[in-house]
């Protein structure tokens, strides 16, 4: 095959297989201003207990070391957007109310990689979903799929934000993409609707941000961080930037079964999360995203939605 011919086909049965978009980005080391940028960011500490981001950094900032000749990063979009997004309050954000996209996302790349080399025997590659130490965001852009946006998500020009990406790094050429530009403009929505002030000018405090406190945070909460809790009314993750960025008015239902929502159907109040077991709460939620606070967490997220300065269970 030609690096061309190979493009189509990959771009085509991307598509086939249900993803939204497929871009294509020469695998090199990252921009020196992005690396530099990442290594304050680390040093600044704005990591908080997300320690495995300082692991692997060489890899992170390089995929050709990340996979053996590695010539190539395939990035993958699929969008997540529920049909019907909740109004129960608190809330678990839109990514989280079906099964884990995870294993979904992989067996499709997996899927994808195996009819290639069907095709063409000659290619190589990995697929990955949150599985390496990569920048997911900066090679979907790098690809051509959108721009990184003031709240650091990809958005897609007439589709918007609520996508999870996937990445397959080959060993063969591509006719490559080009970057888009950033289309946010004049536009500061999300700074403004963001609860906790998480998002400046020099970009995110993931230690500030909800979705770091409610899924990636660990142990107990402290007086501060309850205080940041009780800004939203979120209890997994949070969707507030999301909401309030115009480019989401496009944004289109996911139909897929896979993602009917389960997480939704709950009532997440402190007495009906008290009044769970553990096996039971790890037994409803074993195939969502969910699964991941387990109850623990989840009792301490949704204790501090419901109290101000209480304490942790
Ligand atoms: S996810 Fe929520 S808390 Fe985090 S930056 Fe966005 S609006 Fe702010
Ligand atoms: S809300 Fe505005 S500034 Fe923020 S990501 Fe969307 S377009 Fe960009």
């Amino acid at each position: 095959m030609t690096s061309a011919e190979r493009s189509d086909f990959i771009r085509q049965q991307a598509l086939k297989l249900g993803f939204d978009a497929c871009g294509f980005a020469k695998a090199a080391p990252v921009r020196a201003t992005d690396s530099a940028y990442f290594q304050q960011w680390l040093e600044q500490g704005h990591q908080g207990d997300m320690a495995y981001l300082q692991n692997h950094f060489d890899k992170r900032m390089d995929p050709t070391l990340l996979v053996d000749g590695c010539q190539s990063v395939v990035v993958v979009a699929l969008n997540y957007y529920p049909p019907t997004p909740s109004r129960h309050v608190p809330k678990v954000a839109r990514f989280a109310y079906g099964k884990d996209y995870h294993d979904f996302i992989r067996e499709k790349l997996r899927n994808l990689l195996k009819t290639l080399r069907t095709e063409d025997p000659s290619v190589k590659g990995r697929a990955f979903c949150d599985s390496a130490p990569i920048l997911e965001r900066y090679w979907a852009q790098e690809a051509g799929l959108g721009w990184i946006g003031k709240n650091t998500l990809l958005i897609r020009p007439g589709a918007g934000s609520y996508f999870f990406l996937g990445m397959l790094l080959m060993n063969q050429p591509l006719v490559y993409d080009s970057p888009l530009p950033n289309r946010c403009g004049n536009c500061h929505r999300c700074r403004e609707a963001c609860p906790t002030g998480a998002l400046t000018r020099e970009g995110l405090r993931a230690r500030n941000c909800l979705s770091y406190l409610t899924i990636e945070k660990k142990g107990a909460f402290s007086t501060e961080e309850i205080d940041l809790m009780k800004q939203g009314e979120w209890v997994f993750g949070c969707d507030q930037c999301q909401e309030a960025c115009p480019w989401n008015r496009f944004s289109a239902a996911q139909p897929d079964p896979w993602f009917t929502p389960i997480s939704v159907a709950f009532e997440w109040d402190r007495d009906n999360v008290a009044a769970m077991t553990d096996t039971v709460f790890a037994e409803r939620f074993a195939d969502t995203c969910l699964a991941r606070t387990k109850r623990e967490g989840m009792l301490r997220n949704v204790c501090a939605v419901g109290k101000k300065n209480a304490a942790n269970p």
